[in-house]
């Protein structure tokens, strides 16, 4: 097993995960089989608790691990599964040392950092990165490894520690370390500094890491002089840094990196003689019609948190799939749900006005999941909009719930439907806590991970989506779901539930059969949308809005965004789309 691993330094929001996910990408391309491993030094046993508001997004795994969302990037960049053991915290390191002293394991010992917690970590690291993720038999070659925050945290020192110890365990030829750094320019002379990036290598040494490699953040490529300064003061060869300068989106990062021959360093500190050269040719075109993108799509994002787009990051990714797949640049449109609330109309009346302008110009509606009862009126309303005006809508999660209620209340005339999650004494609860487990408990009674939906109707535009599947596995995050005592009052008034789980109990997809696309799923499609691979309703919901649905349904859910020698389909041509700064997820809160 060979072991690349990813620090950063200088300061936080570098995009270090794009960048491991980058590397990931680049040395699955030279035909290498790729997993990774994210490490959060954080104390949370994980990111289930933590609010999306602060944070981002919690983002869901196949088997019901609530993780970082740099593990979406990983997923997304190499098109794995990975699983909850991927994500190492402080909190599940030190979960299980104490669990195993509790146990009497450490034979009388007394229990310290050094050594029971950094053997964890180096036990850990070891096991999972040995874990296929690709769904084929037998180790990978490589396991990527990121370690969030920013070399010097007191937080990281103890996973610092264990990787020093780990890299000597390993040894010279399996083990490469890249470290992520920030070479600022000063604006009056434009001149690139290396002074940070000289302070951090060294930060890095004292805790007894060497770097191989140096990816230096930078607006433009570095000159070569400033190579030779930081290759000198940093003990790094010149051929091993590499620069990542800002590009139009994400997807660049990987044909950077190649472009730099960034492979050839870390196969050569890797040992591996065997590696093919990089095919990114499909990538490349993808990228391509990525840049040149011309033709709008508005979707109009309904939702709690719209200050912080990494909150929504896989919906937002999830979109932008579907949208490069039928070659449209997607524009968001952020709707604070509140804001389209009768008491906003009372207290800011222009703030409710530009928001229903915000909705009314969108070619589709999106309501995300979420918890909590601020702004739901303002959901439900977007979703009345979009069912009477014939709006291309989904609904995910909380959305679908929602629709339901709406629906419940506009249709049946059930005028205090609503969520027992929001009004626990409704007389027409058509939401309701159906917990797989405990009844009593509220503690580990959410549904989450992979659950089976089979199509109930073959003739409905998700099953077609789906490809005309039988069944299909999603992934879930929640507590409520549709009253099944409510289900054929509501399928008489014309909403269908077209997809349920192997019990019939459970809705999980509900469509409007009257309507161009009006689809809710209990799941979470956006998690298992990849580039290559957009999500199926989030297709549909991009072709309906795009009105091109018809043919896409006719090709059952297939679209040929690039094809197989990597030449873009289709003839978007025009100018590239900047949209700031790409690396980071969103404003790099989280890291
Ligand atoms: N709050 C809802 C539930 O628990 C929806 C959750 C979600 O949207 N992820 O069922």
């Amino acid at each position: 097993m060979k072991y690349v691993l990813v620090t950063g330094g200088v300061v936080s929001g570098l995009g270090k995960g794009v960048t491991a996910s980058s590397i990931g990408l680049l040395l699955q391309a030279c035909g290498l089989r790729v997993t990774s491993i994210k490490i959060d030094p954080y104390l949370n046993t994980d990111a289930g608790t933590m609010s999306p508001f602060e944070h981002g997004e919690v983002f869901v795994l196949d088997d019901g691990g609530e993780v970082d969302l740099d593990l979406g990037n990983y997923e997304r960049f190499l098109d794995s599964t990975l699983t909850r053991d991927n994500n190492i915290t402080t909190g599940k390191i030190y979960q299980s040392v104490i669990d195993k002293e509790r146990k009497g394991d450490y034979l009388g010992r007394t229990v310290q950092v050094v050594p029971h917690v950094t053997d964890a970590i180096q036990e850990w690291i070891e096991r999972v990165a040995n874990v296929p993720v690709d769904g084929k038999e037998g180790p990978p070659d490589v396991c990527v490894i990121e370690l969030g925050g920013t070399i010097g945290d007191i937080e990281s020192m103890p996973f610092i520690e264990a990787l020093g110890q780990f890299s000597y365990k390993v040894g010279p030829g399996n083990f490469c370390l890249v470290h992520v750094s920030l070479v600022p320019v000063l604006s009056v002379v434009g001149e690139q500094k290396t002074k940070p990036t000289q302070h951090s290598v060294r930060g890095l040494r004292s805790l007894g890491l060497t770097p191989n490699i140096l990816a230096c953040r930078s607006t433009k490529a570095l000159e070569e002089n400033v190579k030779t300064k930081l290759s000198q003061f940093c003990h790094v060869p010149e051929v091993n840094i590499v620069t990542l300068y800002d590009v139009p989106n994400i997807w660049h990062v990987p044909l950077l990196l190649r472009d730099q021959k960034a492979h050839e360093a870390i196969l050569k500190e890797l040992n591996l003689s065997n590696a093919v050269k990089p095919d990114l040719a499909e990538w490349t075109a993808r990228t391509k019609i990525y840049d040149t993108l011309q033709d709008p799509v508005r979707i109009a994002m309904v939702g709690k948190y719209t200050g912080l787009t990494d909150s929504y990051l896989s919906v937002l990714k999830a979109l932008l799939h579907a949208s490069v797949a039928c070659h449209k640049k997607l524009v968001i449109e952020w709707v604070a749900a509140s804001d389209l609330e009768e008491i906003t109309a009372q207290e800011a009346p222009d703030v409710h006005k530009a928001a229903w302008d915000l909705l009314k110009g969108a070619d589709g509606i999106l309501v995300p999941g979420g918890f909590g009862d601020r702004g739901v009126q303002g959901k439900i309303l977007a979703t009345k909009y979009a069912r009477e005006n014939q709006v291309p809508f989904l609904g995910i999660c909380l959305g679908m719930q929602l629709a339901v209620v709406e629906f419940a209340r506009s249709i049946l005339g059930f005028h205090d439907a609503n969520s027992t999650e929001f009004e626990p004494e409704t007389s027409s609860p058509c939401i309701i806590f159906m917990p797989e487990g405990s009844t009593t408990h509220m503690g580990g009674t959410m549904r989450l991970g992979s659950r089976r939906t089979y199509f109930q109707v073959a003739d409905c535009k998700s099953s077609k989506l789906y490809g005309n599947a039988k069944f299909v596995d999603e992934r879930h995050r929640h507590r409520y779901e549709v009253n099944p005592d409510m289900i054929s009052e509501i399928e008489k008034a014309g909403l269908s539930f077209v997809g349920k789980d192997e019990t019939g109990r459970r809705m999980e997809i509900v469509e409007l059969p009257s309507h161009p696309y009006f689809v809710g799923a209990q799941f979470h499609p956006e998690f298992k949308s990849r580039p290559g691979k957009p999500s199926a309703l989030f297709l549909g919901l991009i072709a309906a809005a795009s009105g091109c649905l018809e043919s896409v349904l006719q090709t059952g859910g297939k679209v040929n965004i690039v094809s197989k020698n990597g030449v873009a389909n289709g003839s978007a041509m025009g100018k590239v789309h900047q949209n700031g700064n790409v690396y980071s997820n969103g404003n790099g809160l989280h890291h």
